[in-house]
C-alpha cells in the first residue's frame, strides 16, 4: 500500500512537465512532453507519469496545474502561480537557492528566495523569445544541430566568435552570414550561449543577485548556457538534474498540502 500520490502538472508554452509525488517528498514519476499549452502534451504527460509509476487516475489524491496553461486543465482540481510553484520546487531542488534564474521556452524569469525557500520578489521578460529557449531552438535549426547537443559543440570552442544582436530574427541572421563565412559552429555555438546568458545576466541583476544562485527551466539542461551565465554573473549556478521539473514540483507539494488540509 503506497502513500498519498499528488501530481503537479507544469503547463508550460513550450512543454509540459508532470510529477507524481508520494506523500510530499518523494518523486515516485516525472514525465516531459515538448509540446505545452493548448496542445494534447498535458494529458499525454499526465498519462505518461502515470504509467511509469503504475498508478491509475484513481489512485491519486489531488492534482494542481501552474504555468503559462494553467486555466485551460479540466484534469486539475486546483492552479498555483508559476511563480509560487517554482519557487517551492526550485527551493527543494537546489537547497539554499537565494536568487534562482528560470529560462523556459518563451520567458526568462529571476526570483528571490527567503532563507525558508519562500518566494520575496521576481522579475520576468515575456515580451519577446531574445534569450529564451525559443532563440536557442531557432539558432539550432539553423546551426543544423538538436538544441540538446549545443553544450557538448561549446564544449569544443576554441574562438571567440561573438553574436551581437540580441532579437532573434537579427541574430539568426548573423548565424547564417557566419556559417556562410566559415566559421566553426562550435565557437558559433559559444557566442550564441553568452548572448543568452547576458541577457539573463541583465534582468537577474535588475533584482539583485544574491547567492546562491541557481538555475532552472529547460535551458537548464544546456550546460553551456549555465556556464556562460556564472562567467557573466561572477559567481556560481547550481543546477539540478530535475531543473526543468521545478514547478511541476512545485505544484505536487502545494497538492499535497492541501490534500492534508482537507482530509
Ligand atoms: P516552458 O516555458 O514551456 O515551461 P521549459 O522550461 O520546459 O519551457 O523549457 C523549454 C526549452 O528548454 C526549450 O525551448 C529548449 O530550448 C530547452 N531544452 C529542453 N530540453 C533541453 C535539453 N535536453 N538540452 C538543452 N535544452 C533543452
Amino acid at each position: 500500500m503506497g502513500g498519498v500520490r499528488t501530481v503537479g502538472l507544469d503547463i508550460g508554452s513550450t512543454a509540459t512537465k508532470c510529477v507524481v509525488l508520494e506523500d510530499g517528498r518523494d518523486m515516485a514519476a516525472k514525465a516531459v512532453i515538448p509540446v505545452g499549452a493548448g496542445t494534447t502534451g498535458p494529458d499525454r504527460a499526465f498519462a505518461a507519469a502515470l504509467a511509469a509509476c503504475g498508478a491509475a487516475a484513481a489512485d491519486l489524491g489531488r492534482v494542481c496545474a501552474t504555468g503559462y496553461g494553467r486555466n485551460s486543465y479540466p484534469g486539475a482540481d486546483m492552479e498555483k502561480s508559476e511563480m509560487s510553484c517554482h519557487a517551492r520546487g526550485a527551493a527543494r531542488l537546489i537547497p539554499g537557492v537565494r536568487t534562482l534564474i528560470d529560462i523556459g521556452g518563451q520567458d526568462v524569469k529571476v526570483l528571490r528566495l527567503s532563507p525558508e525557500g519562500g518566494l520575496l520578489d521576481f522579475v520576468m521578460n515575456d515580451k519577446c523569445a531574445a534569450g529564451t529557449g525559443r532563440f536557442l531552438d531557432v539558432m539550432a535549426r539553423v546551426l543544423e544541430v538538436d538544441v540538446a547537443e549545443l553544450a557538448e559543440l561549446d564544449a569544443r570552442s576554441t574562438r571567440r566568435v561573438d553574436i551581437s544582436s540580441t532579437c532573434t530574427v537579427f541574430a539568426e541572421s548573423e548565424v547564417i552570414s557566419r556559417l556562410a563565412a566559415k566559421d566553426d559552429v562550435r565557437d558559433i555555438a559559444a557566442g550564441i550561449h553568452r548572448s543568452v546568458s547576458s541577457r539573463a545576466a541583465g534582468l537577474a541583476r535588475r533584482l539583485g543577485v544574491e547567492p546562491q544562485v541557481g538555475m532552472t527551466g529547460g535551458v537548464a539542461c544546456n550546460a553551456g548556457v549555465v556556464r556562460a551565465l556564472g562567467a557573466h554573473l561572477g559567481v556560481p549556478v547550481a543546477t539540478s538534474p530535475l531543473g526543468q521539473f521545478a514547478g511541476a514540483l512545485g505544484a505536487a507539494i502545494y497538492a499535497y498540502e492541501e490534500q492534508q488540509i482537507r482530509h
